[in-house]
């Protein structure tokens, strides 16, 4: 490790890239909004074009920071399940199967069918601490433990652990209404304990939950119990190294969507709340920006995430993700300004594109600039996605980020002699 031991810092706007606006002249979003900050980072940095998989390939946010934390999703990434399990706080371990779940509604027929009639049990809101619990007391099935921990409303993640294990499971949900409980099935024989453990654990969610406290209240006012657990999108936990072993140096996140908290813990990185930081359009973008500073005394690589434009993308508002873009600026101004890029390398990117226009995310690359440490400035000038083109470091993927940031901070280890 270096002497000096210079850090590095990414930070990330959600969805940052975009394509043309008719309304802005054809200028992207952040092309059009005025961005004195980081255009100063551009201007003293190198610049370039991320594409967070490879060119055009749509990346999800989690593959996405598969990606820009160093790991190669195509190879490491095993689905949503246990990710999902690691953003709610479950403690996830290497082997275990990991679920999304609904609280859902089901009626029991006369032959023992359970039909489901509501997939969110009214969308229920409260009560579901208590319903996880009393379901987490169901002792283990042939060895296998079952923990469930609710998330937002109707929906829950579930860890599935035990021996011989096999994610290559279908779901328990039906995904419609008026259908019955789809039971289970091994898409591989090597499954089949799985699928026969689940469908008897999910069998015995309705048997705990049926005439459970909180749904004899719901009854009495009128609502729906949520008296089954359905998962999906089964996958097993993915086999990454912890990122210090991986990187040979400290991580920490500073980001606001529960799903990279969760792929930050299981990496073993610091994973730190910001004060006021909600995820919304509301979030306090300064209080991001100013943790993400206090991180950088923690941990020696650090990555920071603001949702915000994300969330403008996906409602098709040019005019907001305008908005989100002037946060990531004044974000941008909190670093430049709190940093001594003498000792410090930071980079501004995005993890994907999403584009008010598609108001999903797209295949298009994501301007990059990296400023500070070790870097060779080049000609551009302003950070957008046509300007940032034009720059030295070329077109990179997301994979590329981390050797490029931990060869700048000199912490890398050599590929030969
Ligand atoms: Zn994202
Ligand atoms: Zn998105």
């Amino acid at each position: 490790m270096s002497e000096m031991r210079c850090r590095a810092l990414i930070f990330i706007g959600d969805g940052l890239g975009d394509r043309p606006v008719a309304e802005f002249g054809g200028k992207t979003p952040l092309e059009y909004e005025p961005t004195p900050n980081l255009d100063e980072i551009a201007a003293r940095g190198e610049c370039g074009l991320m594409d967070p998989i490879s060119p055009g390939r749509r990346a999800g946010s989690d593959t996405a920071h598969f990606a820009i934390l160093g790991y190669d999703p195509q190879k490491t990434y095993t689905g949503r399940g246990p990710l999902e399990a690691m953003g709610v706080g479950l403690e996830v371990q290497r082997g275990d199967l990991g679920f999304r779940c609904n609280f859902a509604t089901a009626e029991e027929q006369a032959d023992g069918v359970l039909l489901v009639t509501d997939r969110r049990a009214g969308r229920i809101a409260e009560g579901t601490r208590e319903i996880a619990d009393a379901v987490n007391a169901i002792p283990p099935i042939d060895g296998i433990r079952f923990i469930l921990e609710p998330s937002v409303e109707h929906r829950a993640a579930l860890v599935m652990r035990g021996p011989s294990l096999d994610p290559h499971v279908t779901d328990a949900d039906p995904h419609e209404e008026n259908l019955p409980v789809h039971q289970v099935e091994a898409k591989a024989p090597e499954a089949e304990a799985t699928a026969k453990a689940l469908n008897e654990w999910v069998r015995r969610t309705y048997e705990v939950l049926k005439g459970h406290p909180v749904n004899v209240a719901r009854a009495q006012a009128g609502q729906k119990p949520a008296n089954v657990v359905l998962p999906r999108g089964c996958g097993i936990a993915p086999h990454l190294r912890p990122f210090a072993e991986e990187h040979g140096t400290s991580g920490a996140l500073v980001v606001e969507v529960g799903l990279i908290k969760g792929l930050g813990r299981y990496l073993g990185m610091t994973v730190l709340d910001a004060p006021g930081a909600t995820g919304g359009y509301d979030t306090d973008h300064i209080s991001l920006a100013k943790t993400a500073l206090e991180a950088l005394d923690q941990a020696q690589i650090v990555l920071c995430n603001l949702k915000a434009p994300d969330l403008a993308g996906h409602d098709g508002l040019a005019q907001r993700k305008c908005e989100t873009v002037a946060k990531l600026d004044e974000a941008a101004g909190v670093i430049l300004h709190g940093v001594d890029l003498s000792s410090t390398v930071v980079a501004f990117t995005g993890d994907h594109s999403t584009p008010v226009s598609v108001r999903d995310h797209s295949g298009d690359p994501l301007p990059i600039a990296i400023a500070g440490h070790g870097v060779r400035p080049d000609e551009v000038r302003a950070f957008g996605e046509r300007p940032c083109g034009a720059g030295n470091l070329g077109r990179i993927r997301g994979r590329d980020i981390m050797p490029i940031l931990t060869n700048l901070i000199e912490i890398q280890e050599k590929f030969g002699a």
